[in-house]
């Protein structure tokens, strides 16, 4: 099933121009199967996406991005904001808890093109651009589940970097569109294995490594970015909570 697993609606998000109504109708018209509601401030209900999905039959996930030490984190299969979320290892912490998944947003960006905003990810690591070996050992990676390699808002060279980091570390990858309008939907967007209901269970697939990051839907040229050997998944990927 193909989702954009990263955009943000008037709901959640105060910079985002883009109502709940608007972005079913356009996920419909482009194909997406669902979206991922990766809002800055707020966790949607399941009556609220339930009126908006009426009876479309998309899928529509809540999720969180959240600000952290380590840079921008989508929390899949979480209820609501917790302060401790803010610190990247202790949300690893309560993900392996409570089997949310964690994807790392566009982990690189501001690498390449450092201007008045830095990559946060790199420089507290002290890793160049280029090194994508150094940026592959970086602590806070083991946090995550995935990578997202592709985001609608973050410059390629940044964005395949990450694709080269998640490729060394055999990490599942994300695609989505970042998108706080209706312009550039589904330019990133992920395949996911299996027939996810809830966050929850997207949340397992992910964890899982049934995640593939995808490019271009939205101007007819959909390619998949392989970043993992599935026999070799990483270690914490297997982990089920307890
Ligand atoms: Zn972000
Ligand atoms: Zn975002």
């Amino acid at each position: 099933m193909l989702l954009d697993l990263h955009v943000h609606t008037t709901r959640g998000s105060g910079d985002s121009s883009l109502r709940p109504e608007e972005l079913v109708e356009e996920a419909i018209r482009l194909g997406l199967a669902g979206v991922c509601l990766t809002e800055h401030t707020y966790s949607w209900t399941d009556d609220e996406i339930e009126r908006v999905i009426g009876e479309t039959g998309i899928r529509l996930f809540r999720a969180l991005e959240v600000e952290t030490d380590a840079g921008h984190a989508l929390v899949i299969g979480e209820n609501g904001y917790h302060s401790d979320m803010r610190n990247f290892a202790l949300l690893g912490e309560r993900a392996s808890k409570s089997g949310a998944a964690i994807v790392l947003a566009h982990p690189f960006r501001h690498l390449h093109a450092p201007g008045p905003q830095r990559c946060i990810l790199t420089v507290k690591a002290g890793v160049e651009p280029g090194d994508v070996k150094g940026a592959s050992e970086i602590s806070f990676l083991q946090h995550a589940h995935a990578l997202e390699v592709v985001n609608g808002a973050t410059p390629e060279t940044d964005n395949k970097f990450a694709l080269d980091v998640a490729t060394i570390l055999g990490y599942p990858s994300t695609g989505g569109s970042d998108a706080h309008s209706k312009h550039g939907l589904a330019s990133g967007v992920t395949e996911v294995d299996g027939d996810p209901r809830n966050p929850a269970e997207l949340a397992e697939i992910i964890r899982a490594g049934g995640v593939k990051a995808g490019v271009d839907l939205h101007v007819g040229r959909l390619r998949f970015m392989d970043t993992q050997d599935r026999e070799t998944a990483p270690d914490h990927d297997a982990q089920t909570p307890s």
